[in-house]
């Protein structure tokens, strides 16, 4: 179901348990700002979830209340994520749902990173 993202913050969402330890995940890489992990249900060859360690409901809250050092450590992150997995000469998307319309389902920021096959348009049509 999707999420009202203006919502606030629910500890109990499946990615802070994650980040707890309390559920597990096949993580690419981890670092004191981010967790890159594997989505459990991939959209493409290559479909891994890059997530803030820090409690941000989605990119609105994130990109109003995160620190500057947050933002840059977690931006950092999506692009290490894709370099290490050999992604920027094929290349790759980046998609970050917020709320609603866009059909955001877990209410803790991630950015899903696509890549290994032709992409195909950006939306449905
Ligand atoms: P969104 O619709 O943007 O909120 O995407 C949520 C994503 O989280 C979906 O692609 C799910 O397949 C993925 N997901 C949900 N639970 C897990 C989990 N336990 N481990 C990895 N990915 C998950």
């Amino acid at each position: 179901m999707a999420i009202d993202a203006t919502l606030p913050y629910d500890d109990q969402n499946i990615f802070a348990r994650i980040l707890r330890g309390e559920i597990p995940n096949r993580t690419v890489f981890e670092d004191e700002f981010a967790l890159a992990f594997h989505d459990i249900n991939p959209q493409a060859p290559t479909h891994v979830l890059v997530i803030p360690k820090g409690a941000y409901v989605c990119w609105d809250d994130f990109s109003a209340k995160a620190s500057e050092a947050e933002i840059a450590g977690f931006v950092r992150a999506v692009g290490k994520v894709a370099r290490d997995l050999g992604l920027v000469a094929p290349g790759y998307r980046l998609l970050a749902n917020t709320g609603t319309d866009s059909h955001q389902e877990v209410p803790h920021l991630h950015v899903h990173l696509f890549a290994g096959q032709p992409l195909g348009p950006m939306l449905l049509r």
